[in-house]
């Protein structure tokens, strides 16, 4: 006798209701048709394809590129009752042996299956052997090169729908913009399949921006002011999440570091422990997180700004699973926007692929940069229409008072002129500062008018101010002349006297706090 979804999904999995689409997405499978689904980490994919699985008779093949986390799956299945095996190159002959003797013998009800195995010599043939019920594409961005993850051995897939056309399939992603998803769906042979989109909005989740300087210390101030708060601290370099880790320990702080290089044995132990919250915050390069099921995480920082919208979406989705309030912070300076740049500039990307990134590297930095409520950005990039701003970012927060710039402008706009238009922000920092450095010094910096007259205002703010002078058109920057700044007909409007600026007035992280302790 085959159970109803919903008998499945109390008796298997524990639940009493569907949460919002899991239910239609299901009819929709268990009636043979295709379809994308659409949804944010811990939205709840799994159980799309998990009860269709268990409703029909026969075998569900669910293709993930996520070899480490194949185990993980597999066993949460069976812990809930569930025949399940999982299959890639990782494993013995004998034991691949094995599982496709439990399949044959109809022992099993999903099998996961890397697909580098799947195209494996001989594996098509295992697979016509099995009566099988439905393809599930786990991380289907991957199939696409405008996904922010694509790896060659997906684009084979095509040939699943192209062997086995009767059979329904489901793409799954937590992470597709528009463009991305037709891609998706064409590049495995279902253009026409429905999407089904759930909503990417996580209330839950307060969205900050803070300036990348001293981050160390506004970090402890943090940790100190939520003690007992589990978090993740995301990092961009192995090495960083050392040093940061080890940082933090030395203030009596429950830190660890992880990254990819670790031994496995390590990796486990200090993953399990931060499960079972013997380990208070992780400080981890993106090797860490995927999959993991911790639902208490309180807060997310990303000391280095991640390279698209997707992934940072991904990582602060980690925070607040079980619906409680968590805090999401990322550092941003414009240095790191230019390393990023300088990053996918230098890599071995053909060019059209590189425009991708630096495309995406943009929203990124639209988010960080924000002047509006940040929500609002994030949903529109996933295509959700938004009616009103959250009042749970820093921005709808804090609406923050702008001030006319004009004297600073001309100020800094001036130096550039009085520099031949060769020098790049910090550079320039340093100048308006005063600062007797070598770099100033050698190139005779130090002897021009403006040297100096920007002392009133602090490093940061200087950083803060020229920032937002480039992004509303006050000057430019040549990223191709090591990213020197240069004067355009705004900036000389303004040397001149026939235009004002406004910028947004810079607060740093104790301001922000003490003011909002105030309010
Ligand atoms: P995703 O794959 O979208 O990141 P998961 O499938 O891992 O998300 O689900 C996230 C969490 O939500 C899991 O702990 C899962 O058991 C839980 N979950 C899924 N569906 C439901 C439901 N209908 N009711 C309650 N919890 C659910
Ligand atoms: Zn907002």
């Amino acid at each position: 006798m085959l159970l109803s979804k919903e008998q499945i999904l109390k008796q298997y999995f524990g639940y009493d209701t569907f949460r919002p689409l899991q239910s239609e997405i299901i009819d929709w499978i268990a009636a043979g048709n295709d379809c994308m689904v659409l949804m944010p980490t811990g939205g709840g994919k799994s159980v799309c394809f998990q009860v269709p699985a268990l409703m029909k008779e026969g075998i569900t093949l669910v293709i993930s590129p996520l070899i480490a986390l194949m185990k993980d799956q597999v066993q949460a299945l069976r812990a809930n009752g569930i025949e399940a095996a999982f299959l890639n190159s990782t494993q013995s002959t004998s034991e691949q042996y094995a599982i496709e003797k439990q399949c044959h013998a109809g022992e099993l009800k999903l099998l996961y299956i890397a697909p580098e195995k799947l195209f494996a010599s001989g594996s098509l043939d295992f697979i016509r052997s099995l009566n099988i019920n439905l393809f599930a594409v786990d991380e289907s961005h991957c199939v696409s090169v405008w996904g922010h993850d694509f790896r060659p051995e997906y684009t084979q897939l095509h040939i699943l729908k192209a062997a086995f056309r009767h059979v329904p399939m489901v793409a799954l992603t937590a992470t597709a913009d528009r463009v991305t998803r037709r891609d998706v769906l064409k590049q495995l042979g279902i253009p026409e399949a429905r999407v089904f989109e759930a909503s990417f909005d996580r209330p839950n989740l307060s969205l900050n921006v803070l300036p990348g300087r001293n981050r160390i210390k506004v970090i402890e101030q943090f940790i100190n002011d939520h003690p007992n708060q589990s978090g993740i601290i995301y990092c961009l370099a192995r090495k960083t999440t050392e040093d940061i880790a080890q940082k933090l320990r030395a203030k009596g702080i429950n830190a660890r570091h992880y990254h990819a290089k670790l031994p496995p044995e390590e990796r486990s132990k200090v993953q399990d422990d931060f499960l079972r919250d013997d380990i208070q915050i992780m400080v981890a390069t993106i090797a860490f997180g995927m999959g993991i099921d911790k639902s208490n995480v309180r807060w997310i920082m990303h000391y280095n700004m991640p390279s698209n919208v997707e992934s940072f979406y991904q990582e602060i989705g980690r925070a607040g699973r079980d619906g409680l309030k968590s805090d999401t912070m990322l550092f941003y300076s414009f240095a790191d926007w230019m390393m990023r740049r300088d990053m996918i500039e230098s890599s071995e990307l053909p060019q059209h692929l590189k425009d991708i990134q630096f495309a995406k590297l943009d929203r990124m930095k639209q988010y960080a940069e924000a002047d509006h409520c940040r929500r609002r950005i994030l949903l529109s990039y996933f295509n959700e229409a938004v009616d009103r701003d959250c009042g749970n970012c820093d921005v709808c927060r804090n609406p923050r008072s702008k001030f006319d710039a004009t004297l600073a402008a001309q100020k800094a706009l001036s130096a550039i002129a009085r520099t031949d238009q060769k020098i790049a922000m910090g550079l320039l920092v340093d100048v308006l500062r005063g600062s007797h450095n070598r770099n100033v010094t050698e190139r005779g910096y130090d002897r021009i008018k403006t040297f100096g007259a920007g002392r009133e205002l602090r490093a940061e703010e200087w950083a803060d101010y020229l920032t937002q002078m480039l992004n509303s058109g006050v000057m430019d920057v040549a990223y191709d002349e090591a990213h020197s700044l240069k004067l355009n007909e705004t900036s000389w409007q303004v040397l001149r006297g026939e235009r004002k600026v406004q910028l947004v007035r810079f607060e740093s992280y104790e301001e922000k706090r003490k003011r909002q302790e105030e309010t």
